[in-house]
């Protein structure tokens, strides 16, 4: 067996649903490539699952690191914190690596926790940058206070191993420099943990559901829109353009919506490259979920509305006019060629 993955430095443990790579996972890899050149540390990615884990580790083999540990074994097809822990756990004691990175999903948060546990390490949820040298000394900012403010936190030393999370939208995944990695399995001297729980199949939540935090086109709609029976046009432009419908919170409040398309604190956390905002003020909540944007362009009739200051194209005017106008406008550019 040839020795693709090195001792120590920087692992992104990826996630995938049934064989699909998470949009998250090469957030967190391109970040991660980042980390790695500014402080020489070699880079690894790791993936865990049942059989459907090998076409992933070969997939993501064609990202620059230096290799791809495949972590499998046959209780792994369907995700559940023991067994993920405990294969970790084992993979980290096989090669001790400094640093492990994940995206900031319902699921790693689910078992990182027991996997600093286990490997006695410190943790740091909800990382949006980082500054400063070498591994240990590296300086993690992340949101505290729903996002009114910013933390920068260093490990302790001597505390590493650090496990991280990455907040979606914090390095692009058109970032992610390209390459070509040997994938290297892990030997694994007995059985992986019992799953807690038997999964039997994965459903939607609802025929409504979507991932949200990998669309690359989100249009989200808030209380501006006035009446439920008024969301036609905003679902027509979120056709026109390929994108996800998402909305604020006072939105699913009123059950105007489902609760999973709402976007903020309480809600999904989304970075895709275009957003439109159509009748949502810009409250801190709502931004903390949606700041990662590549392109937000915002509708509001209120020329003062905190949205703008983070918009890079703003409509200043009545959403159900402006909404529909912009739609034909689209349509017709779309239906010329
Ligand atoms: P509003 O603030 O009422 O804004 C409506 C906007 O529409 C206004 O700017 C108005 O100018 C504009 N408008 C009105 N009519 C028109 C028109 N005809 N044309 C164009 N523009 C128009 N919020 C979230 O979104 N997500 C969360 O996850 C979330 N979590 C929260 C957690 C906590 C603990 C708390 C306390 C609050 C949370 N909130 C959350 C609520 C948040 O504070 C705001 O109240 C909410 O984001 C406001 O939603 P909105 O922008 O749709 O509504």
């Amino acid at each position: 067996m040839s020795a693709a993955i090195p001792t120590g430095g920087i692992w992104v443990v990826a996630q995938h649903e049934r064989g699909v790579v998470h949009r998250g996972t090469l957030e967190v890899a391109a970040f991660a490539q980042d980390l790695a050149s500014k402080t020489g540390a070699t880079l690894s990615l790791v993936v865990v699952g049942g059989a459907e884990a090998r076409g992933v580790a070969d997939e993501l083999s064609r990202i620059d690191v230096a290799g791809v540990l495949l972590a499998t074994a046959e209780n792994l097809a369907f995700y559940d914190p023991a067994p993920w822990t405990d294969i970790l756990a084992r993979a980290y004691d096989r090669y001790r690596p400094e640093i492990l990175l994940f995206p900031h999903t319902y699921q790693t948060v689910d078992f990182m926790a027991r996997l600093a546990q286990r490997v006695n390490g410190a943790l740091i949820p909800e990382v949006i940058g980082f500054a400063g040298g070498s591994l240990g000394e590296v300086r993690w900012r992340r949101p505290i206070l729903r996002g009114k403010m910013h933390a920068e936190v260093r490990v302790k030393q001597g505390a590493l191993p650090l496990l991280a999370s990455v907040q979606a939208g914090v390095t692009a995944a058109d970032d992610l420099r390209a390459g070509r990695a040997a994938v290297e399995t892990l030997a694994l001297d007995g059985p992986v943990a019992a799953p807690s729980r038997r999964s039997v199949r994965i459903e939607s939540s609802s025929s409504t559901a979507s991932d949200l935090s990998s669309a690359p086109v989100v249009v989200a709609v808030g209380r501006g829109v006035g009446d439920p029976e008024r969301l036609g046009p905003v679902r027509d432009l979120a056709s026109v353009l390929g994108g996800e419908l998402g909305a604020s919170r006072p939105v699913v409040d009123a059950g105007w919506l489902p609760r999973e398309l709402q976007i903020g604190s309480s809600g999904q956390t989304v970075a895709p490259r275009l957003y439109v905002a159509i009748g949502i003020s810009g409250a801190i909540q709502h931004l903390v979920g949606m700041r990662g944007s590549r392109c937000v362009v915002a509708i509001n009739k209120d020329s003062s509305a905190p949205i703008f200051q983070i918009a890079r194209f703003g409509i200043v005017g009545d959403l159900h006019e402006v909404v529909p106008a912009l739609t034909r406008a689209l349509r017709q550019r779309r239906d010329s060629g």
